[in-house]
């Protein structure tokens, strides 16, 4: 687990200013729902807390650790990506050894942490399936068990529930909130869909043209909205 703390974040793409100007602490342990509406930066915030953008301003901290100019890789960050970014010609057992093989882990300690992982997601009776024999649900977990492989501290999910049909996206959700309670782990999780938002946040951050509008538990900007914007988007009552 670790927290995750940004200081005076900024960032432009050549002279459009998308992030004038954040700051914003993630509590260690916390599932974090950064919410908000197309455009609003969450991705590229996602991006550069996990080091695949560079920032035009400000500081990133890990456990208390600057991590502003750190590799992707010395960050203990895990992104989830959805599950298309799967290899359809490797098993499920090779997909989720994929990244540890690249960094030359012995095999012996590759093939345990398959297992464990498979073991977290209810993977372990497919691992010599390719991903076209699995469902979307499965591939969905085969994508996450490659984060896991990698004990990070912090998992960052971009959207990746939206190309999942209604009934999956709900049954992912609560797989989601399981996974968060048996992994010792911060998580945060880019959505633009309130719904998801109130029912899986401990911690909601409410975004709007690169600015945050509202951080709090799901009750309170429920309740107490500071901004007709945050009212609107949470769909508090009138
Ligand atoms: P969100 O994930 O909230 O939908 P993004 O972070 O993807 O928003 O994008 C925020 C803004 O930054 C958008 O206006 C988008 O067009 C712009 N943007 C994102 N990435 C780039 C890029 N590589 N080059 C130029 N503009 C970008
Ligand atoms: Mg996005």
């Amino acid at each position: 687990m670790a927290e995750v703390r940004l200081t005076s974040v900024q960032k432009s793409f050549g002279n459009v200013n998308v992030i004038p100007q954040l700051d914003l602490t993630v509590k260690e342990g916390s599932f974090t729902v950064l919410v908000g509406p197309s455009g609003c930066g969450k991705s590229t915030l996602l991006r550069m807390i996990a080091g695949l953008e560079e920032v035009s301003g400000g500081s990133i901290y890990i456990d208390g650790v600057d991590v502003t100019n750190a590799q992707p890789s010395d960050r203990g960050i895990a992104m989830v990506f959805q599950s298309y970014a799967l290899y359809p010609h490797m098993t499920v057992r090779q997909n989720i050894g994929f990244g540890l093989r690249l960094a030359k882990m012995a095999k012996d300690e590759i093939n345990q942490r398959v297992e464990e992982a498979a073991e977290i997601l209810q993977l372990g009776p497919l691992l010599d399936r390719k991903p076209k024999q699995l469902s979307g649900g499965q591939r969905q977990r085969v994508a996450i068990g490659r984060s896991i492989v990698r004990k990070p501290k912090v998992f960052l999910f971009d959207e990746p529930l939206s190309n999942l049909d209604a009934a999956l996206r709900s049954q992912m959700r609560v797989e989601l909130a399981e996974l968060h309670s048996k992994l010792d782990a911060t998580m945060i999780y880019v959505t633009h869909d309130q719904v998801e938002a109130m029912t899986m946040a401990d911690q909601i951050v409410i975004m709007k043209g690169g600015e945050i509008q509202q951080t709090g538990a799901p009750m309170t900007l429920y309740n107490q909205p500071n901004t007709p914007f945050v009212a609107e988007f949470i769909g508090s009552p009138k």
